[in-house]
C-alpha cells in the first residue's frame, strides 16, 4: 500500500474517529493526525439520538454504547416551578428500531477510539500533530504540522484530506479567511457532572425552565457507579447574559457561583437542584456560538466534517451526531469511486445544505419549544391544570415538529433504510 493513497484524517475526535471506522469497514486506507499529545475522555454528557445510534449500530457498537451510556426512556418537561408539563417516551421505547443513548463524552471518544485501535492498529492515531495548513497539487496533498510549541514536524502526503478539527478548524479558515465571527445567542451554557441516587425513571431527561430565569437539562449517563447504586448525572444550565469575550474552549472550568441565585428555590419532592448543582465534580462554560452555513466544503482535494464544517450551538444533542453521519455518508463514496474530488464535492451536495439547515433550525426550535410557550400563555406563573393552557394535541405536536427539523422522525429515518 502507498501512503500517498491515503485519507488524510485531521482530528481524532467524534467525527474522524468515526469516519474512520467507516473507512474501514469500506475498505479505503487512512491515516490520521490529532493534536493532543495525549487522548483523555474529556467532555460531559451528551445525547445519542436514534439517527446517530443508527449509524454506530452500522459502525457495530450499539452494544458498547450502551454498556457505558443510559438507555434514554422518557423526556419530562417541567416549568421552573417544578409543575410537570408533559412526558413522552424516547428511542425504542418510543417504538424506534433504534434506542436513544444518553453518555458521557469521554465514553463515546473512548469506545470509538477502542475500536480504531482493535480494528486497525494501536499506531492508527499518530498524536501530537497539529495541523498548520494544508497543500495541495494534481495528485495528492500536504499537510503541514507543527507539536504544538511552535516546532515543525515532517510534513504528510496523501490523496486527499478530511478536516474533522472541530470549532477552531484550520482548514475551514484556510478557505474562508473572511468568514464573520461566530454568533452569539445571547445565552450561555453550563454544563457539569454530579453523584446522584436515580430519580424520576431512572433513565428520564428533565427539561425545567426557560433560559429568561434559568433552563435546566439534567439526565442520567452512567449508571451504578458506586455501591450505593448512585449514577452519573449530567446537568446543563442554559442563562440570558451579555458575553463579550465568546471563548469557545470546551475544557473552560468555572463556579456554580456564576448561575446558582437564578436556582435557589428550586426545590421539589423529586429533586432538591440546588443541592445538586453544587455537589457538582467540576462545572464547564461555553457560549452558545454557532457560524452561519458556509457556501462550500470542498476545494480540489480537500473537504470538511464535523464540526468543522457546520459549527453548531451545542443544543438539541445534534453536534455529535451530525459529525458521525458526515462519516458515515463519506467513506462508501470514496471506496465506491476513485475520482476522490469529484467525490468530495458529491459529499458535499449531499451534506452541506441538510447540516446547515440544522444549524438554522438550532436557532428557532428547540427541544423543549414546549416550556416556552407554556411560559408565555402563563407569564410564567404557576398554573392550575396544565390542560387551561395547552391542549395534549398542541403538546404532542410542538414535538414531532422538533423531531421533523432535528431530523430524526421515526417515518423520515426507516425511509432512509
Ligand atoms: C475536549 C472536548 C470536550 C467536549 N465536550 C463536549 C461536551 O461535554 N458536550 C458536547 O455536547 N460537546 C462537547 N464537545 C464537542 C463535541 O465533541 C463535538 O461538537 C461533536 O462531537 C463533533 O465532533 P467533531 O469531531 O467535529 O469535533 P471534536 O469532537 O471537537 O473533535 C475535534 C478534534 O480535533 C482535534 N484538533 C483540533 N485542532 C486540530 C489541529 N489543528 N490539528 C489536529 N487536530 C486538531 C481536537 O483536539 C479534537 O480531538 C467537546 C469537544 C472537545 C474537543
Amino acid at each position: 500500500m502507498n501512503p500517498d493513497d491515503d485519507v488524510i484524517i485531521i482530528g481524532a475526535g467524534i467525527g474522524g474517529l468515526a469516519f474512520a471506522l467507516a473507512l474501514q469497514r469500506a475498505g479505503v486506507p487512512f491515516r490520521i493526525y490529532e493534536s493532543a499529545p495525549e487522548l483523555k475522555p474529556l467532555g460531559v454528557g451528551l445525547n445519542l439520538l436514534p439517527h446517530a445510534i443508527k449509524a454506530l449500530t452500522d459502525l457495530g457498537l450499539q452494544k458498547r454504547l450502551l454498556a457505558k451510556g443510559v438507555e434514554t426512556r422518557e423526556y419530562s418537561f417541567y416549568t421552573r416551578h417544578g409543575q410537570h408539563v408533559y412526558s413522552e417516551p424516547r428511542g425504542m421505547f418510543a417504538g424506534y428500531d433504534w434506542p436513544q443513548i444518553s453518555i458521557h463524552r469521554g465514553d463515546l471518544h473512548s469506545v470509538l477510539l477502542e475500536a480504531v485501535k482493535e480494528r486497525c492498529g494501536a499506531d492508527k492515531v499518530v498524536l501530537d500533530h497539529k495541523c498548520v495548513a494544508v497543500e495541495q497539487d494534481e495528485t495528492g496533498v500536504t499537510v503541514r504540522f507543527d507539536n504544538g510549541k511552535g516546532e515543525t514536524l515532517a510534513p504528510q502526503r496523501g490523496a486527499i484530506a478530511v478536516a474533522c478539527d472541530g470549532v477552531h478548524s484550520v482548514l475551514r479558515r484556510q478557505h474562508h479567511p473572511k468568514e464573520a465571527v461566530p454568533r452569539y445567542e445571547g445565552t450561555t451554557q453550563y454544563r457539569g457532572t454530579t453523584r446522584l441516587q436515580p430519580f424520576l425513571s431512572g433513565a428520564s431527561m428533565a427539561y425545567l425552565g426557560t433560559y429568561e430565569t434559568g433552563k435546566l437539562i439534567i439526565y442520567p449517563i452512567r449508571n451504578n457507579i458506586d455501591a450505593e447504586g448512585r449514577q452519573l448525572v449530567n446537568w446543563v444550565i442554559e442563562l440570558s447574559k451579555p458575553n463579550d469575550q465568546l471563548l469557545r474552549d470546551w475544557n473552560r472550568q468555572c463556579s456554580v457561583d456564576e448561575f446558582i441565585a437564578n436556582f435557589e428555590d428550586w426545590r421539589f419532592d423529586w429533586m432538591d437542584v440546588p443541592a445538586v448543582l453544587r455537589a457538582a465534580d467540576s462545572i464547564y462554560e461555553y457560549p452558545m456560538v454557532d457560524q452561519d452555513p458556509l457556501p462550500f466544503w470542498t476545494v480540489g482535494r480537500t473537504t470538511l466534517m464535523g464540526d468543522a464544517a457546520h459549527p453548531m450551538m451545542p443544543r438539541g444533542s445534534n453536534g455529535a451526531a451530525q459529525a458521525i453521519i458526515d462519516g458515515i455518508t463519506l467513506a462508501p463514496m470514496l471506496a465506491a469511486r476513485d475520482d476522490w474530488p469529484a467525490v468530495l464535492k458529491d459529499y458535499e451536495a449531499q451534506r452541506l445544505k441538510a447540516t446547515g439547515d440544522v444549524v438554522l433550525a438550532n436557532r428557532e426550535i428547540a427541544p423543549d419549544a414546549v416550556l416556552r410557550v407554556v411560559h408565555e400563555r402563563t407569564g410564567g406563573q404557576p398554573f392550575r391544570d396544565i390542560a387551561d393552557v395547552i391542549s395534549r394535541d398542541e403538546l404532542v405536536q410542538w414535538q414531532e415538529r422538533y423531531r421533523k427539523v432535528a431530523g430524526f422522525a421515526a417515518d423520515d429515518l426507516r425511509k432512509a433504510d
